[in-house]
């Protein structure tokens, strides 16, 4: 909640008890310049966040200590984790969807992160409304047209009045959300061929949600693609494994790497 210079400041104090750090991982909050040949490699881009837009992020660390860090967002990060030590340990190339105040996704593919021009915005994929849906949407970008502009947490609570925690008892809420879930999840599987999806973040915890967007997924996908690890939607859609440590413990494995 604070601006890039305050934060900062804070964990520069923290990481200041400790003399011995051999490397830093760091998964940032995007959109965030992840291109090294950039000349705002490490930056913090536009964002409504106050204080934070084209901030030096990267280049903050390094005037305090200039030792190896690695740069990425927060869903590679957290997907990193779930792909080196969590449900994904054993494939190489899953997907991890994070839906909570917002909507990313940390793709990997061959044992890499996706990344091209930048990292991937997966959470910004467009999707068609349902046709008694007549939300208008949270994302200032897209409306209701994409992804985290209809499903995540903000969505869900200006949409139906309350906090998707308090909405766990009604049916209409989840049929609804899995459906756009199950939407991009279809966009996904068609694009890179996951072998595994992970879904991870705040509104991933109305368990309820899994059983419906294996089903609409399967649905959507309507026998174009016959797998056996789509024969096995239980293992193949599957929340996060590491407790919500995933962003952390994917920051420590990728300092290691
Ligand atoms: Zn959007």
């Amino acid at each position: 909640t604070l601006d890039g210079e305050k934060t900062l400041d804070q964990v520069i104090a923290f990481f200041d008890q400790y003399d011995n750090i051999d490397a830093i991982g760091i998964a940032a909050f995007g959109p965030i310049d992840i291109v090294p040949e950039s000349k705002t490699y490490g930056y913090v881009l536009d964002t409504p966040k106050h204080g934070w837009s084209g901030y030096d992020f990267l280049g903050r660390m390094k005037a305090w200590r200039d030792i190896p860090y690695y740069w990425t967002t927060d869903v590679n990060g957290a997907g990193w984790a779930e792909f080196t030590t969590g449900a994904a340990k054993d494939v190489d190339n899953m997907v991890y969807l994070t839906v909570g105040t917002g909507v990313g996704a940390g793709i990997v593919s061959g044992g890499q992160l996706v990344s091209g021009y930048g990292h991937p915005e997966a959470g910004h994929i467009f999707l068609q409304k349902h046709p008694e849906d007549t939300y208008a949407g949270h994302c200032p970008f897209h409306g209701a047209n994409c992804l985290e502009g209809l499903a995540a947490g903000p969505a869900i609570e200006e949409r139906w009045g309350r906090k998707a925690v308090d909405l766990a008892d009604c049916p209409e809420v989840w049929e609804l959300e899995a459906d756009y879930i199950a939407q991009a999840l279809t966009g996904y599987v068609m694009t890179v061929s996951p072998e595994m999806i992970i879904l991870g973040g705040g509104v991933m915890h109305q368990e309820q949600l899994f059983p419906l967007i294996r089903k609409k997924l399967k649905e959507y996908i309507n026998g174009y693609i016959v797998t056996d690890e789509l024969a096995d939607m239980e293992h193949y859609v599957v929340p996060a494994s590491l407790h919500d440590d995933q962003g952390i413990m994917g920051c420590l494995e990728l300092a290691r790497r």
